[in-house]
């Protein structure tokens, strides 16, 4: 590959007021960098969605785009959440790079590994992940939740990369190809690994937010993993499938000793047992209800076909 590939760093960004000039400070220095370095095409630039934030966050973006190097602007209309910010982010910058990097407005993903990825790049592949190598920075919490995350994904037969999360390069028809995935249940962490093409990771430690809170509380993350499961596997609804044959097998034993005992005449009053058969029964029953609802609810979505966001206001260079 002779002529060097035009860069664009696509970073969604929702109420980052704290964090957004320290970020554009050291994306753009790194920008920089590379440039001089001669890795990437001199009109390389960092594009920020504002994922239709209540705060600061797209005065400053305007302030950076007329004020300093590199800086793009993408306004959203409203909130419409991470995955569909970055989908925007990534479908604009299509048209106007040759690859793309998505990754977070806190900077929780180390940027020293980005000259890295585009080395990547540069010697075929068309999609490199960033993975975290160890999270001693996020709370235990944080870290155990995410860890159950990634096995219950793998139970459930969804392809994802262990311990990556939406930090990634992907090249030019990698996002052509990503765009033609029309779904609004969007969970970008599964179906980036369903395009195809060579990949490669590469290995980082995760720092702390440079400022601001986590945009992803206890809610919001098990929303996520709920959507992400249930938009990839239909494993759950086969699950109450088996586990209702189960079911009917216990009932079919229980019966069966009853009849025996009342044979050998020593039947006992089972109140308890009637209770409590009751209400598991009731309670997997709601639960089965309720999965399959949820796949319903996912259908319903699906059928509407609405856009998955409203642009407002571009600043492109
Ligand atoms: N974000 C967004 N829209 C939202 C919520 C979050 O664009 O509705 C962005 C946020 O600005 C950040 C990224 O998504 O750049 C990840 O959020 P955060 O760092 O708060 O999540 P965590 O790292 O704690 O999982
Ligand atoms: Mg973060």
């Amino acid at each position: 590959m002779n002529e060097l590939p035009r860069l664009a760093i696509v970073v969604p960004c929702y109420k980052e007021e704290a964090v957004l000039h320290e970020t554009h400070r050291r994306l753009s220095q790194l920008t920089e960098r590379m440039i001089k370095e001669q890795r990437i095409a001199p009109d390389s630039y960092i594009l920020y969605v504002n994922d239709g934030s209540t705060d600061q966050t797209w005065p400053i973006i305007q302030d950076l785009y007329y004020h300093s190097a590199y800086a793009c602007g993408l306004n959203l209309a409203g909130n419409v959440g991470h995955q569909n910010a970055l989908m925007a982010g990534l479908e604009l910058a299509k048209e106007h790079c040759d690859i793309a990097i998505s990754i977070d407005a806190d900077l929780q993903d180390d940027i020293e590994v980005i000259p890295e990825m585009v080395e990547r790049y540069r010697e075929g592949c068309d999609i490199v992940y960033g993975v975290r190598k160890e999270r001693k920075t996020d709370t235990f919490f944080k870290r155990s939740t995410a860890q159950a995350f990634y096995r219950l994904m793998g139970l459930m037969g969804v392809k994802t990369i262990y311990n990556h999360a939406d930090y990634r390069l992907m090249s030019r028809r990698a996002l052509e190809h990503l765009s033609r995935f029309h779904e609004r249940n969007l969970f970008l962490r599964g179906l980036v690994p369903l395009i195809g093409y060579q990949t490669a990771c590469v290995y980082y430690n995760r720092s702390k937010r440079l400022a601001g809170e986590s945009k992803y509380p206890l809610k919001k993350m098990l929303n996520f993993a709920i959507d992400g499961i249930t938009s990839f596997s239909v494993k759950p609804v086969r699950m109450i499938f088996w586990l209702g044959c189960i079911f009917i097998l216990v009932a079919l034993c229980v019966t069966a000793w009853t009849l025996h005992a009342y044979f050998l005449h020593n039947t006992v009053p089972g109140w308890s047992s009637l209770m409590i058969s009751l209400w598991l029964v009731g309670g997997i029953i709601l639960i089965a209800l309720g999965i399959v609802g949820e796949y319903i609810g996912k259908i319903y979505i699906e059928v509407k076909g609405r856009p998955r966001y409203n642009t407002a206001e571009t600043l492109l260079r």
